[in-house]
């Protein structure tokens, strides 16, 4: 995605987390899968820098290309600000899993999570302003632009928008016994996504179910 993508000029949250954009449905779920095994007693972390950060959000497409580079930039000026607001990152990221699998499982999420949620969203709803759009009017938010934690804001209005206005019952977990853990809004039309990947879990679980009925279909 580059600089002179016009769906940049308006919320981004909207456009990515608009069905079938992104594998797990929701722009802050796909944040929330950043960390592998992520329901096992060993997560295995993809985001492991700052820099880590500002490759996903570009590869996400929450960041433009040209944006990107210029964070690495600022980053790498003020290298204490960008570690400090990889923690923060990292720290949000695991209150947004752990809110979103607690719904998975029809459980009432932390009030600590929530807070840590409301607390970051004085800033993803700062600076809006209302642009002149092809079709008529949408939101901007100025303050997603600039900043070297400006990626941040629109996962958090994901989240507080799918909590608000999603269908909660769509949000799942991976059924996986290993500790998967990823987390999916599911947009199919039956409710029937079980799996973060058919080719993964669900595969294994397949062959899993597959074995078990052969072995008992086999004679001693
Ligand atoms: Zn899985």
């Amino acid at each position: 995605m580059n600089g002179t993508n016009p769906s940049l000029m308006l919320d981004i949250t909207t456009h990515l987390d608009a069905p079938d954009v992104l594998d797990a449905g929701k722009l802050c779920l796909e944040f929330a899968n950043t960390s592998d095994w992520h329901a096992s007693e060993q997560p295995v972390e993809t985001i492991g820098s700052y820099q880590d950060l500002v490759a996903w959000a570009t590869r996400v497409g929450v960041r433009s290309d040209e944006s990107a580079a210029e964070l690495l930039t600022q980053a790498q000026a003020r290298p204490e600000m960008a570690a400090q607001i990889y923690s923060w990152a990292i720290e949000l990221r695991e209150a947004i899993y752990r809110i979103f699998s607690a719904i998975a499982e029809d459980q009432k999420p932390a009030a600590a999570d929530l807070t840590l949620l409301n607390e970051a969203l004085l800033c993803a709803y700062s600076l809006p302003e209302v642009v002149a759009t092809e079709g008529g009017f949408g939101w901007r938010w100025r303050g997603d632009e600039n900043g070297l934690d400006g990626m941040l804001w629109p996962i958090l209005r994901s989240a507080a928008t799918l909590l608000t206005a999603g269908e909660l019952n769509r949000v799942g977990q991976c059924a996986d016994d290993r500790g998967c853990g990823y987390l999916f809004y599911d947009t199919s039309r039956n409710r029937s996504r079980r799996w973060c990947d058919m080719n993964s879990c669900g595969n294994r679980a397949k062959s899993q179910r597959h074995y078990a009925r052969h072995r008992h279909d086999t004679p001693a």
